[in-house]
């Protein structure tokens, strides 16, 4: 992808864990190198075309000199997401945060952090078994749709589907949607997992009946088999209300560990 970069861009803010430190304030110094596709700007030669650095300049100033952290940590975490949700063409951002003069008794040149956000692609599946079901999802769906960390692209239709597992319980209301978000995959996870408390959700039996289940299918290509999150989803090949809504939201999507595509899955089920 394509980069914009701004380098050693001088700022004075009061981040910092020493009193004097937000006190007095200090100079810092950021770099920040945005992806993005330059493509059509570079031929139409229109600024409406690109992103505006001067904006993105006075942005990440801004940002710093009015929300005040302890840690350069936070605040490049901080200058990150805000340039991710402030302007819509910047799909990644590297950000480093440099500290020239930090207060301790020892001589070095500087201390920096350095981190990279992106938005990424995600597949959540959405289910729910008990009392007013499309209710229970309708929320969801809304929750997901304003909270600025996340972009839906698109939903499938909702399907009705028998239970899975031994447990004797309701048809199951079931779909999948598409999104775009800066979560990291455990941040998504948990909260997904927020949503489902605030829809009542008790686990108490494993495939058990649910007001509302949120599971993350797809997070871009990660493979992951920790427990807490295992990516892709275990076991989604074989159930007919992931592979039906993924067929229609993006046939043609490959599974990264199977290699095949979700059009072909549908054989499976
Ligand atoms: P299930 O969705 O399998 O019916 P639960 O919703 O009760 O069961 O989830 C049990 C646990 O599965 C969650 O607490 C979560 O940590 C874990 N889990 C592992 N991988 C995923 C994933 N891809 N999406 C959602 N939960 C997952
Ligand atoms: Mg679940």
């Amino acid at each position: 992808m394509d980069k914009i970069k701004i380098t050693n861009l001088e700022i004075f803010a009061r981040h910092g864990v020493m009193p004097e430190e937000t006190a007095l304030g200090q100079k810092f110094i950021i770099s920040a190198e945005l992806s993005l596709s330059t493509e059509k700007a570079g031929h139409s030669d229109r600024l409406d075309d690109s992103i505006n650095y001067a904006s993105v300049c006075e942005s990440i100033a801004t940002y710093n000199k009015t929300n005040t952290k302890k840690l350069i940590e936070a605040a490049a975490e901080g200058t990150a997401e805000h340039i991710l949700l402030s302007f819509p063409q910047v799909r990644g951002i590297r950000v480093e945060i440099k500290k020239p003069n930090p207060p301790i008794h020892l001589h070095f040149d500087s201390v920096a952090v350095e981190i990279e956000r992106s938005w990424h692609r995600a597949f959540v599946a959405f289910g729910s078994n008990i009392g007013d079901r499309k209710r229970y999802i309708d929320t969801a769906i809304e929750k997901i749709r304003s909270d600025p960390k996340c972009r839906i692209k698109k939903v499938s239709s909702i399907i009705e589907t028998e239970p899975y597992g031994e447990v004797e319980q309701n048809n199951f209301l079931n779909g999948v949607l598409e999104l775009e978000t800066i979560y990291s995959p455990h941040s998504l996870l948990s909260f997904l997992h927020k949503l489902e408390s605030e829809a009542g959700r008790e686990r108490k039996i494993h495939w058990g009946p649910r007001t509302l289940d949120l599971d993350i299918l797809f997070y871009d290509n990660v493979i992951s088999d920790d427990p807490v999150l295992t990516l892709p989803h275990p076991d989604m090949e074989n159930r007919n209300f992931t592979v039906l809504p993924m067929c229609e939201l993006a046939p043609d999507f490959i599974h990264p560990v199977l290699g095949v595509k979700m059009k072909a899955l549908k054989s499976n089920i």
